[in-house]
């Protein structure tokens, strides 16, 4: 460290270079990937969202009418199926492709959501889409959101973060979300699928949701964005020094 650098100088030296992983897990909707973005977009890191894996699996299953509840079918299907992340160059961020074709958008249907949890449920399902988020991790310097992202995936990550908010603001906030979208949908609708969603989650047998005994709880139910990446940053900062 060179002295009598500016304290704010030497922050971001030392951010670029120590890499570290950090993982964002916890319940439907409390602004995971908001987070993630935040703090990939401050650090310079990679925002790898593993929830969009399991979603454009899912498409996939729908589309190809693949019965996850065969093990055979699964496998077959799984063979088929290659996911990849590409930048968009307009907005910066990454895109989730299936077999080639951009699918980001069309996984966030309540078509999708209403079977992902079945399907993430599975556990050939899990180990593909978990050794792909492995190998994303090799090189450090990412971010990525999920369920079993700090328990599973990265169980030494440097800083695990757990997030959590209020039920009747997680449901606000997916409805204004989807309701651009879908004028049709109704609040109820959004409130059921993340009730169930989290049932699901955190009662499956293979890698269920839950807090890992090394995770930082974030409640963000009264946080701005800033004020919550402002806390963020602050644990990212211990662990770089
Ligand atoms: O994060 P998102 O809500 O888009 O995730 C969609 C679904 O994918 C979750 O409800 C969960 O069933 C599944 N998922 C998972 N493990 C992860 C990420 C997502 O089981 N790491």
């Amino acid at each position: 460290m060179t002295p009598g650098q500016p304290d704010k100088q030497r922050d971001k030296n030392m951010e670029r270079r120590k890499k570290i992983i950090i993982t964002i897990d916890g319940w439907s909707s409390c602004g995971k990937s908001t987070l993630a973005k935040q703090l990939a977009k401050e650090l310079d890191y990679v925002y790898i969202d593993s929830g969009a894996m399991y979603r454009a699996i899912t498409l996939y299953f729908l589309r190809n009418h693949v019965d996850w509840t065969k093990s055979a079918a699964v496998e077959k299907a799984l063979a088929n199926i290659s996911l990849e992340f590409i930048s968009n160059e307009k907005s910066g961020q990454a895109e989730i492709y299936l077999n080639g074709e951009n699918v980001e958008y069309v996984i966030r249907d309540l078509v999708v959501a209403e079977k992902v949890s079945d399907v993430a449920a599975v556990k050939a399902v899990r180990e593909f889409a978990v050794h792909q988020q492995q190998q994303m991790g090799k090189k450090k310097g990412i971010v990525m959101d999920g369920r079993d992202i700090g328990t599973v995936v990265f169980p030494k990550a440097e800083l695990k973060i757990f997030m959590t908010a209020d039920n009747a603001i997680r449901v606000e906030r997916r409805f204004k979300e989807l309701f651009v979208k879908n004028p049709n949908i109704t609040l109820d609708e959004v409130k059921n699928n993340l009730e169930m969603r989290d049932y699901i989650d955190s009662h499956r047998e293979v890698s269920p949701l839950r807090q890992a005994e090394d995770a930082i709880v974030l409640d963000n139910s009264h946080l701005t964005m800033k004020q919550q990446l402002d806390i963020a940053m602050d644990w990212v900062r211990e662990r770089l020094h």
